[in-house]
């Protein structure tokens, strides 16, 4: 294999070496053989660097009209749909899903990039009449500054374009740390704003891993944003910083996705929505169907079909035309998948398919996991309750509507859920009492479109939203403008209050 490239930070516009002198290699997780690159092991110097260049390009870019910003984002689309294809190849190189997947990966970020370059010319704010004559008044968005963006590997481009470019097109600078897993798609992204004609400084890139750069981009007092995407352990430990430099947080993170299914469900469609919920991406989406939650009219006869296709799924190394389901990210994911399969057993669940490793053949030196289902899963089961994040999916069955909507609520998190049935009262009776930030009717949990909110209750998230233009509440803070023209002192509230 050749020698792999070298990866340098990117610190105001230049690619720099880290201060440490060190680097780390991104492996192939299908193929741990082959290093996709190098690059820098950074810490607390190197955030420093880029926070300070964030800070002196911020002074400009937050004066560049926003539709001009928003057409640097459109060349950037542009020219992300001409490396369409290259960057997917990356990706399934560093990160294992399929290409189809990493396709869509890239392409989410295509559709990000374009729709925020249209909001370079709306960035609606409000007028008002006044409550006193002869005035006027409105409200803008105004940018913060430096944004810190810590991103996970599990969508290493699209989640990545779902920070970046919201923040630059309200006028903030970035600096962000990519997962220490996927760093290359990060870098396939800024080079197109790069070559789109972004300023530099305005975007900075820092590898490193969470502690030795996460943890310093987030304490840094000139970073006014945190927008984290990852763990809810992580997560936590990010609010809680936030909390103390009061600074804008904004977290999405763990899911523990249901699929309920009626009685009257079409099975056909289930069958095929819960194998791509539950193993599409390897079951390493953060809204990946990970509890079937099923009528026992329909339970006996869905586990069988499941269990029967689950264990046709081909896995294998994702850039094969042929695979329909990769690795998982890293040994730890894998040994995490293992150790859930023996509580799933120890808990007494029934083992439908899967439940082991596959390192045979081509696959000796990837992280593979069979698709792996249980059923006569009980609601309170660890497997019912913990992300497993892997090609997990427990089925629970049910005796009614009512107890399935109890059962899918019943969980730390809150990000998506999804109803398979043919009875609109019933549909609507899920959409209204699912607690969840996403419902999808007879599709599974996955499938979200940029431009409607993103995001969940409970442990998945603290309130914010990505997507839609509800993220640029995330990145930027309302003013509201008074401009008095009678000529007079006018007092709100006194003098007109008769
Ligand atoms: P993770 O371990 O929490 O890592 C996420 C990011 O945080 C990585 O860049 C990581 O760096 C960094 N990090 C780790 N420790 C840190 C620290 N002490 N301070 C600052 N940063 C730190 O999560 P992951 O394993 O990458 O991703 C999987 C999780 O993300 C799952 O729980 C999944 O549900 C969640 N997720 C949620 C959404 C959503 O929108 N709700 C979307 C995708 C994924 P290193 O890579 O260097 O460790």
């Amino acid at each position: 294999m050749s020698e792999p490239t070298l990866y340098k930070n990117l610190i105001n516009g230049q690619w720099v070496e880290s201060a440490t002198g060190r680097t780390f290699e991104n492996r192939n997780p299908a193929d741990t053989r082959e290093v996709v690159g190098l690059f820098q092991d950074s810490d607390e110097r190197d955030v420093k660097a880029a926070v300070e260049a964030a800070q002196r390009a911020y002074a400009k870019w937050r004066l560049v009209p926003a539709p001009k910003r928003g057409e640097i984002l459109f060349k950037a689309a542009q020219l992300l749909v001409e490396r369409k294809e290259q960057c997917a190849r990356d990706m399934t190189r560093e990160m294992g899903k399929v290409l189809a997947e990493t396709r869509g990966d890239v392409q989410e970020a295509i559709d990000m990039c374009f729709f925020m370059a249209g909001e370079g010319r709306r960035l609606y704010g409000q007028t008002t009449p006044s409550e006193m004559p002869n005035k006027f008044q409105m409200s803008v968005r105004q940018p913060l500054g430096v944004c810190g963006l810590i991103t996970p590997w599990n969508f290493p481009m699209a989640i990545p374009s779902w920070k970046i470019l919201p923040a630059l097109l309200v006028g903030n600078t970035v600096v962000i740390k990519p997962a220490s897993d996927t760093p290359l798609s990060v870098f396939n992204l800024v080079q197109c704003l790069l070559d789109a004609g972004v300023p530099d400084g305005v975007v900075n890139i820092v590898t490193g891993s969470g502690g030795s750069v996460g943890e310093p981009l987030m304490r840094h007092p000139d970073v006014k944003v945190i927008s984290f995407t990852g763990s809810t352990e992580v997560g936590g430990r990010v609010a809680r910083v936030g909390a103390e430099g009061m600074k804008h947080v904004s977290l999405e993170m763990g899911g523990k996705n249901p699929m309920i299914v009626m009685d009257d469900a079409n099975l056909d469609l289930v069958v095929e929505g819960a194998l791509w919920g539950a193993f599409g991406t390897s079951g390493q989406r953060c809204t990946a169907t990970s509890r079937l939650i099923a009528h026992r009219a329909v339970v006996g006869e869905l586990t069988e079909r499941l269990g029967e296709q689950a264990e046709r799924l081909v896995v294998g190394n994702g850039l094969d035309a042929a695979t329909q389901m990769g690795p998982s990210i890293n040994q730890g994911q894998l040994d995490t998948v293992l150790e859930y399969v023996r509580i799933g057993k120890s808990e007494g669940a029934r083992l439908v398919c899967g439940g082991a490793r596959l390192s045979d053949g081509a696959l000796t030196h990837g992280f593979f996991h069979q698709p792996t289902i249980f059923t006569d899963v009980k609601r309170n089961m660890r497997i019912a309750q913990e992300e497993i994040f892997g090609p997990v999916l427990s089925i629970i069955p049910v005796e009614s509507l009512e107890e399935a909507i109890d059962v899918a609520n019943d969980v730390p998190y809150g990000l998506s859920s999804a109803i398979y049935t043919r009875d609109v009262n019933a549909a609507f009776k899920a959409m209204r009492d699912l607690y969840t930030g996403i419902v999808y009717v007879n599709a599974p949990t996955i499938g979200a479109e940029i431009h409607l909110p993103f995001g969940g209750t409970k442990g998945t998230g603290n309130g914010h939203r990505e997507g839609g233009t509800q993220v640029l509440d995330v990145f930027s803070e309302w003013k509201s403008i008074y401009v008095d023209f009678s000529g007079g002192l006018q007092r709100a509230q006194i003098d007109n209050a008769e």
